[in-house]
């Protein structure tokens, strides 16, 4: 796909991506946004997200990003970083009143059921700003395109270290950083800084966090009023998961954070065995085989336990 061929008798766009926008979400949709700024200065873009973490405010076009729907019927609309079409509340009538609909993405095929009339998703891409990167001339990138996709790759990548990572992602990197990125920044400001309090609740989550399932696994949660006392929301508790998942023997890292009444954001991160993807989505969730995530019901305890049995279940299939 050639993104400029796609879009080339347009005159209104629109783009969004996945709730909660996490790094990939942020630079591919702005990765977008920019390209088609300098490619296309007569197009009319819109860009709906809800409001990103402060760490991204480097990224060109972050402050232009809209967090109510127009009533506008785009001549294209299209979604990245994001499998199905219930992930981008609010924004899903501008989708509805389309005239057509685009979706790059990098989600198993499960989940992304195809939503939209054309639908390039390669599910073997490290980030959907990958993905991107594939549908753009080489020489209409300019450094703030290159440093909305080198975001987005190093977010979903762990800075180069997953499993999604290949030589394919490593080249695509290296040539944003032939554009004259501040790569060095960019890691450390969005990716591994940390403010004093999210380091002190990233400190008692981890004093608090718990082995189970002879070390296979562990898990750790962050209550409302812990969030209340630090004065933290969910954005600033990204990390959290990282650092369960790095201790040793661990298999598979649970961390949740409490929404709602009896309700938590519940994140998984596995290293090599167990397909986290498969136990979010049956609690209605999604994403990848080595990080997922879902909002479930219930207490701490009523979760993990649930999630416990369906690694047993996953260890048991494996050993059969
Ligand atoms: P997180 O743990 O929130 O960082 O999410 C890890 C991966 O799972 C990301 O690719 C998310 O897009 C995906 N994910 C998280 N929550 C959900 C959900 N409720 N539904 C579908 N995918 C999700
Ligand atoms: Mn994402
Ligand atoms: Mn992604």
């Amino acid at each position: 796909m050639n993104i400029l061929e796609e879009i080339k008798d347009a005159a209104c766009v629109g783009i969004t991506g996945h709730v909660r926008p996490d790094g990939d979400c942020l630079g591919s949709t702005l990765g977008l946004y920019n390209y088609l700024k300098v490619n296309r200065p007569d197009l009319s873009v819109d860009l709906y997200l809800e409001q990103p973490g402060a760490e991204f405010s480097y990224l060109t076009g972050i402050d232009e990003i809209l967090h109510t729907p127009k009533n506008v019927a785009y001549d294209v609309f299209i979604v990245l970083d994001c499998g199905s079409i219930d992930r981008i509340e609010p924004f899903t009538q501008c989708f509805e009143q389309a005239k057509k609909t685009i979706c790059i993405d990098h989600h198993i095929s499960s989940q992304n059921n195809d939503f939209a009339d054309i639908n390039l998703v390669k599910p073997e891409a490290s980030s959907a700003s990958e993905v991107l990167y594939t549908t753009f001339d080489e020489d209409k990138v300019n450094k703030a395109v290159a440093e909305c996709i080198y975001t987005g790759i190093i977010h979903d990548t762990g800075v180069f270290k997953y499993s999604c990572t290949s030589a394919k992602t490593m080249e695509i990197a290296g040539k944003m950083m032939e554009k004259g990125i501040a790569y060095s920044d960019i890691i450390d400001n969005s990716f591994y800084k940390k403010t004093y309090v999210q380091n002190q609740i990233l400190g008692r989550a981890l004093l608090e966090s718990v082995l189970f399932y002879d070390g296979k696994c562990i898990f750790s949660n962050v209550t409302r009023d812990e969030m209340a006392f630090y004065g933290v929301t969910g954005k600033e508790l990204g990390g959290i998961i990282e650092q369960l998942r790095l201790t040793d023997g661990v298999e598979v890292a649970i961390f949740l954070y409490e929404t709602g009444d009896h309700e938590h954001k519940v994140s998984m991160r596995s290293k090599k065995q167990i397909d986290v993807a498969k136990i979010a989505a049956e609690f209605g969730g999604g994403g990848h085989v080595r990080a997922a995530g879902f909002t479930g019901k219930g207490t701490v305890y009523s979760i993990v336990n649930k999630i416990g049995e369906m690694i047993e279940r996953q260890y048991v299939d494996m050993s059969q």
